[in-house]
């Protein structure tokens, strides 16, 4: 069975709470990652998933170019990286569309939207609407358990189609004691290897995985900023030093591929039974 990687693609102040003004006040590391990834990628042959934070585009088009000249899938992950829960629905069609305009500059027409956060829940399930509104044809923003910030408890892990007839490709989580781990970012740091790695054999018996990761957890140098909360300051953190070694015995341990492949394969299985 074939997984979905997907990156979320931000640079290491983009996703850690702060406001899109005070961006311009840190070192533009991205591409520390970003080479780290784009050569296991082709080290392996893999083509990924990647999320791309619409001010991505403007501050590293060169980086954008040669993800998508290399084959990849590029999606959305909103434009300046808000918690989607804290908008309007008017704000986040707007965040919406300044990501659509900034794709449509270099011809890319997304059929996949990550929420930063994965902030949709129960609280602003509309966002789902207004994804089809603009013609999306997945979603991958949902949490499929409780993970202190947002997430739905009890929420389908399948790959399914919506009633407004959106996709919606829920984040892998599966449970540690009283935790639903999601499959990947701080949580592929903190867990040691080999348990992951079961955790990911058991919950990929019946369906895909899909799992993430950011490009700053790849880049153990970046600054540590004061005043985060500990909600935010821990797992940004917490072992990022594991990250490389972790990620390269991945790659090797299981077959991925883009979420749109992914989609597609869940897509002909479902037409298959019914
Ligand atoms: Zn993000």
């Amino acid at each position: 069975m074939q997984h979905a990687f997907t990156i979320d693609f931000e640079d290491w102040y983009q996703g850690i709470g702060l406001p899109i003004t005070e961006w311009k006040n840190f070192e533009k590391r991205l591409h520390i990652g970003y080479d780290f990834l784009m050569n296991l990628l082709s080290k392996h042959n893999i083509k990924a998933t990647f999320f791309i934070l619409g001010q991505v585009f403007e501050n590293h088009p060169y980086l954008v170019e040669e993800i998508y000249k290399e084959g990849h899938e590029i999606g959305c992950h909103s434009y300046s990286h808000p918690f989607i829960f804290n908008l309007t629905p008017d704000q986040f069609s707007a965040e919406v569309k300044k990501c659509i305009r900034a794709g449509d500059a270099f011809g890319i027409r997304y059929k996949g939207f990550r929420a930063p956060y994965f902030s949709i829940d129960e609280r602003n399930l509309w966002a789902l609407d207004i994804l089809q509104e603009h013609d999306f044809t997945y979603d991958s923003s949902i949490y499929p358990g409780d993970n202190k910030r947002t997430g739905i408890q009890n929420y389908t892990k399948e790959i399914h189609q919506l009633k407004n007839s959106l996709w919606e490709v829920p984040i892998s989580t599966f449970r540690v004691m009283k935790y639903d781990v999601g499959l990947g970012g701080a949580f592929f740091r903190i867990l040691p290897y080999r348990f992951f790695k079961k955790s990911m054999e058991d919950l990929t018996k019946t369906r895909p995985g899909i799992f993430y990761i950011h490009p700053w957890e790849l880049d153990e140098k970046h600054p540590k900023i004061n005043g985060l909360t500990p909600r935010i300051r821990y797992p940004h953190y917490f072992n990022l030093s594991s990250t490389k070694r972790k990620l390269n015995q991945l790659v090797k341990d299981f077959s991925f591929t883009t979420l749109e492949n992914v989609l597609q394969q869940q897509q002909a299985y479902t037409h298959e039974c019914t």
